[in-house]
């Protein structure tokens, strides 16, 4: 491969740090290339994606507000993005005998999503009823990895239940395609009051997020009632530590921030575009760099 043409697509693009990210990879593999940021408005998709793969990109990111949008412009989609309902990676592929290129549409924050989890929390899964906080686009693509792996039951928090329905009928079909025994509920977050019966507690809102960092999205008592084996996952990585997750440490369970799930959807996708495996030395010094950027800038 000679110059691996990279972007990411979203509007507005505000602070990414994927093209921290992929030029670290691209380094690190030795590889030449370029990631550059396409502020695209939701009019503009189709005509600007023609574009990009006529410049020859190799591939893209996809994020807010594009993720379901750009499935109906893909050629091929993935399992995985089919059954997420959302695209976050795109392949563009030249096709020789034709002249023209094959799109194919991936969903690598679900693979991110487990590749990030501490491999004991992997192995429990099957015996494990999870509490998820949010329904949203990233609580999603966590359902769907979780599903996939067989988790014992899900339970969904959210602040308007009525409006966070489709999360778990959407979730019985994935259920359904992937034979899978996870039960999945939706509760009002106010309701909860006790979480004894919970291995592990996710947080996909935003709220913990730079810059109101001094807000936690459960009341830090509630935390109290986990059992001594559990742990926290708080998919925000500005700041790298939450206040939920300085609660969860203050308390002796273990703490998981989001930047390894960012790390490792990008991961996944450069490896789907450059046919390449990223060794696990690379990624610890990736994370090295992320992490330096985020502690001195953090809203950057
Ligand atoms: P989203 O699609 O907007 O979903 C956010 C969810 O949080 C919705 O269910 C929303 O409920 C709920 N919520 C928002 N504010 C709330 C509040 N004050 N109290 C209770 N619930 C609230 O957003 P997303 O794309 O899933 O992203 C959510 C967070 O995850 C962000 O902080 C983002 O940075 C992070 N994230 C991290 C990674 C990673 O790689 N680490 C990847 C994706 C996302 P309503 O529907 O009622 O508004």
């Amino acid at each position: 491969m000679d110059f691996l043409k990279l972007g990411i697509i979203g509007y507005p693009l505000t602070h990414s740090l994927s093209p921290l990210l992929h030029a670290e990879l691209m380094r690190g593999l030795g590889l030449a290339g370029e990631y550059a940021k396409y502020e695209l408005p939701p009019d503009q998709l189709r005509p600007r994606l023609r574009e990009l793969e006529q410049q020859g990109l190799r591939g893209l990111n996809v994020t807010i507000p594009h993720k379901v949008a750009v499935m109906q412009a893909m050629d091929w989609l993935s399992p995985q993005a089919e059954l997420a309902g959302a695209v976050n990676t795109i392949v563009f592929e030249a096709q020789a005998d034709e002249g023209g290129f094959k799109r194919s549409g991936h969903n690598t924050d679900i693979a991110g999503f487990m590749r990030s989890l501490p491999p004991q929390v992997v192995a429990a899964l099957p015996h494990s009823h999870l509490l998820i906080l949010g329904a949203g686009g990233s609580a999603r693509a966590v359902m769907t990895g979780l599903i996939e792996a067989r988790t014992q039951a899900i339970t969904f928090a959210v602040r308007n239940p009525a409006k966070a329905l489709s999360i778990t009928s959407d979730g019985q079909l994935i259920k359904k395609t992937l034979n899978s025994p996870t039960q999945l509920n939706l509760v009002a977050l106010e309701t909860v009051s006790d979480l004894s019966g919970f291995a592990g507690l996710i947080n996909t809102t935003p709220v913990g997020m730079y810059p109101q960092i001094e807000d936690g999205p459960i009341a830090p008592s509630l935390l109290d009632s986990l059992p001594e084996t559990a742990w926290v996952y708080d998919l925000i990585y500005r700041p790298l530590e939450t206040r939920l997750l300085q609660q969860t440490q203050a308390i002796g369970l273990t703490a998981v921030n989001g930047l390894d799930m960012l790390i490792y959807q990008g991961v996944c996708a450069f490896e789907l575009w450059s046919s390449r495996q990223v060794p696990d030395t690379l990624v610890n010094a990736v994370r090295h760099s992320l992490q330096q950027q985020l502690e001195t800038s953090p809203h950057h």
